[in-house]
């Protein structure tokens, strides 16, 4: 018992870390600066370099009342939201796989979905660089899984990825303007690679659904004029489609072949 909430600590605490380093990677990566130098982290208002004491996931934020030490200014809610989230996944990584090679490739998964989602919240594109690591460890995977091969992971992408680029096509042919990008249809192939050709119909499926819901009712309390125009990027409900089918892949599928 004991032991088992030790774990459960210790993935948080590592989820929460590694959230830290999400931020900087949303922050960065789309502004074409290096993930990796400078080392440190600095307020974006006044410049400050912020000390490692000011930089605990979290903690920090509520120690510091959200502001910077600094210069006062207000740190958005986002950063620890995005350390709490990271904090989650890596919990239930660990309730799914415990830790292992598994836990390692699940968290690692929906650590790309995390820094893909805000990103793509943020400027409307998906670094080629995500989707690339992403399909590339979703092929790396396929070494260690009994249930799964290489030849499925390529299935998955080219069903992913083909699916989403016909529907792209015909929506430019039929509407004359660009409805999806280019970035979302490599974010399939990389989803692919982890969720098989079944979970890549139900990631754009869900996906679909969910976000013209959220489309409708945006919309609806936008109360911009011409509502045909409004937009919201379609990634964000791609990668919680994705996320979904990868804690309950196999629920969905025996509900879905029981019929
Ligand atoms: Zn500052």
């Amino acid at each position: 018992m004991g032991e088992t909430v030790f774990l459960f600590f210790v993935a948080f605490t590592l989820g929460l870390v590694i959230g830290s380093f999400l931020n900087v990677v949303i922050y960065r990566l789309p502004r074409g600066k290096t993930v990796s130098k400078p080392a440190f982290s600095f307020c974006p208002s006044c410049g400050n370099r912020i000390k490692w004491y000011d930089n605990i996931p979290v903690l920090s934020y509520i120690i510091l009342r959200g502001r910077c030490r600094h210069c006062n200014s207000q740190i958005p809610i986002r950063y620890p939201f995005v350390e709490l989230i990271t904090g989650l996944a890596s919990v239930f990584s660990f309730m799914k796989t415990g830790f292992s090679v598994d836990y390692i490739f699940t968290f690692f998964f929906l650590c790309l979905m995390i820094s893909i989602t805000f990103i793509d919240i943020d400027f409307r594109i998906i670094p080629d660089q995500l989707n690339l690591i992403g399909f590339a460890s979703g092929i790396i995977y396929t070494l260690f899984r009994n249930d799964f091969s290489l030849v499925d992971a390529v299935i998955g992408s080219l069903t992913g990825a083909g699916l989403l680029f016909g529907i792209a096509y015909f929506y430019l042919k039929l509407r004359g303007i660009e409805g999806l990008g280019m970035g979302d249809v490599k974010l399939m192939a990389f989803v692919g690679s982890y969720l098989g050709w079944f979970g890549s119909l139900f990631t754009i499926f869900a996906g679909s659904f969910i976000g013209a819901v959220a489309g409708i009712i945006g919309a609806y309390f936008s109360g911009s004029e011409d509502k045909g125009k409004f937009e919201i990027p379609f990634g964000p409900f791609l990668a919680l489609s994705a996320t979904v089918y990868l804690f309950f892949g196999d629920t969905i599928k025996e509900w879905y072949f029981g019929f």
